[in-house]
């Protein structure tokens, strides 16, 4: 498998230094892009959204949005990738340990492709949720590597038999561990909005734009734990499990309802005008 590393194109195989900041500190960010049919699925969303998370921790990029899509575009074309998934990963670099950003470091960049089925199984029967705490920092607006309050809420989610975890913080309902969680009340999708506490996600952007294309009211604003357990529907998004219903929260069961199905088809539309 050909892999991105650093500027050039190697086979298989790359070497990470222990000194790189990705290791000791978390200290980078990521993306991951879905490809369908062999072609790259809103690349550049995904890329600005990168460029603004190494922005808000100032990791200063060397590639524009275009040059990370020819990249991949190489990437899925030599790899043969039909149906899959690539990574990006961007750290501040390598460096003495020092919490202190070091005064010179190139950043490390790695970008790979593998093969990745959709979730068929999900999208149609629907997944089993617990809640957990939202135990995260107050930027989970950036996509960063510190991903340890994601992974301890989707290990309790799968030790619990579950596919995933709604956090919740303050009693407020924000958002998966690795997803973005909605609920329908009355024809309705209601979400966390934006800010700190969400990660921006872009399938999100897509289930908002289907929503308003489809005249389904899509509002932005939280709700707690009462609603999302009174609610008609709930849902939950991110690129690898693209639009899922969830049919059981805890102890409570949900239907697949109306308006799931409605956005799923939507959904399946902008696959298919790829
Ligand atoms: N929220 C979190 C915490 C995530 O890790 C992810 C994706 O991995 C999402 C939301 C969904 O984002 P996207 O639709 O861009 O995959």
């Amino acid at each position: 498998n050909m892999i991105y590393f650093n500027g050039e194109y190697v086979e298989d195989q790359i070497t990470i230094s222990p000194d790189d900041r990705g290791y000791q500190f978390g200290d980078g960010i990521y993306e991951v892009i879905r490809v369908y049919n062999g072609k790259l699925f809103t690349a550049k969303e995904h890329f600005e959204r990168l460029l603004r998370s190494a922005e808000e921790i100032k990791i200063e990029l060397k590639l524009t949005v275009a040059d990370y899509i020819a990249i991949c575009e190489r990437l899925v074309k030599e790899n043969q990738v039909e149906t899959g998934n690539i990574y990006v990963q961007v750290t501040r670099g390598n460096a003495v340990r020092n919490h202190i950003f070091p005064e010179s470091s190139e950043p490390v960049t790695f970008i790979y492709s593998y093969g990745s089925e959709r979730p068929v199984q999900g999208m149609r029967e629907g997944i089993k949720v617990i809640t957990a705490d939202d135990i995260r920092w107050l930027r989970c607006d950036i996509k960063s590597l510190n991903l340890l309050g994601n992974v301890l809420n989707k290990q309790k989610a799968h030790e619990a038999g579950a596919a995933e975890a709604i956090q919740i913080r303050d009693g407020i309902v924000t958002e998966g561990a690795s997803s973005n969680a909605y609920i329908v009340k009355d024809g309705a999708i209601y979400t966390h909005p934006t800010d700190n506490l969400i990660l921006n996600g872009i399938t999100r952007q897509v289930i908002k734009q289907c929503a308003e294309e489809n005249h389904i009211p899509f509002v932005e604003k939280t709700f707690g734990m009462d609603e999302l357990l009174a609610a008609d529907e709930v849902l939950m998004s991110s690129v690898s499990i693209e639009v899922t219903p969830v049919i059981q929260i805890d102890d409570r069961t949900f239907n697949v309802g109306p308006v799931t199905r409605q956005l799923q088809a939507a959904f399946e539309e902008k696959i298919s005008s790829l």
